[in-house]
């Protein structure tokens, strides 16, 4: 049976968690090849064996995406060894959430090197070869949280508002050419993105905020992502915010 991505190839960078590894297993699904990209390269190993598994042609990238020549790199390798580069999911991000008044500065270079300048080595790597071919989509992941500023929330909502006018802007200037360029905008989803949060508070409250509603699953995000790349070449769904139901 015919899918719809067969032939094509993506990149999903942080697949080795969460929504990565969700939208990675999704995309193969629907007929990609898939690169998988993130740090913790024994994750990413046990993802390509499930992959390869469903008999998936699969990529496995170590990747930081704070390093601009790693994210070249793992453009080029996916364009030489999977053959091109159709999708591009800017999925990999840190939120180290916590007030603004007695942070840490790292928490926030972490968060700007990674949600920010990460998303965009990748999008610099894939973007001259998208135009080029005339086609191609980059899904930026952002949040509600690039759309609603909260207390407590201000780097990380501060990083997801770049990637949604990085986005914006990249898109007229792109889609007219044939490359798409999409957010998605996920509520509260069930990952490990909120243990890394270093403000014990912070982290407290995160876990409480989810513990009272029934959660997005990962691949409650990876059902969008799949619905925004399987569109015609004449449809771009620029933008879709997707929370649970219980969050208000
Ligand atoms: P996870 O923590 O499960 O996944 C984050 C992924 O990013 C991991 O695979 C991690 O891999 C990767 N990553 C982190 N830093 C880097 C880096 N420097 N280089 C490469 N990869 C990196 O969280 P989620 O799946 O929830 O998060 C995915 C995206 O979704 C993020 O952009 C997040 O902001 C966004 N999001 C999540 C929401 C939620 O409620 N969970 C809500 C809204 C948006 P590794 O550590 O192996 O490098």
């Amino acid at each position: 049976v015919a899918r719809p991505l067969d032939g094509e190839v993506a990149l999903v960078t942080g697949a080795s968690s969460g929504i990565g590894e969700a939208t990675a297993l999704a995309l193969a699904q629907a007929g990609a090849a898939v690169a998988i990209g993130a740090r913790r390269v024994d994750r990413l190993d046990a993802l390509a064996s499930r992959l390869s598994a469903s008999g998936a042609r699969v990529l496995t990238l170590p990747l930081d995406v704070t390093d601009e020549r790693a994210c070249a790199d793992a453009v080029d390798r996916t364009r030489s060894e999977l053959g091109g580069l159709d999708v591009l999911v800017n999925n990999a991000g840190v939120m180290l959430l916590g007030t603004i008044v007695g942070a840490d500065p790292e928490d926030w270079r972490r968060m700007v090197s990674t949600n920010v300048l990460g998303l965009m080595y990748m999008t610099h790597a894939a973007i001259d070869g998208m135009v080029e071919q005339g086609s191609g989509d980059v899904v930026n992941i952002s949040s509600v949280a690039g759309r609603t500023a909260r207390k407590g929330a201000g780097v990380y909502n501060a990083s997801k508002w770049a990637v949604n006018a990085f986005s914006e802007s990249l898109r007229q200037e792109v889609t007219a050419r044939g490359v798409r360029i999409s957010l998605v905008e996920p509520g509260a989803v069930a990952t490990e993105l909120s243990s890394h949060i270093t403000q014990p508070e912070a982290r407290e409250a995160s876990r409480q905020m989810a513990q009272g509603m029934r959660t997005l699953q990962a691949e409650d995000v990876a059902r969008a992502i799949v619905y925004v790349v399987t569109q015609p070449p004449h449809v771009a769904v620029n933008e879709v915010l997707v929370r649970p139901t219980d969050q208000e």
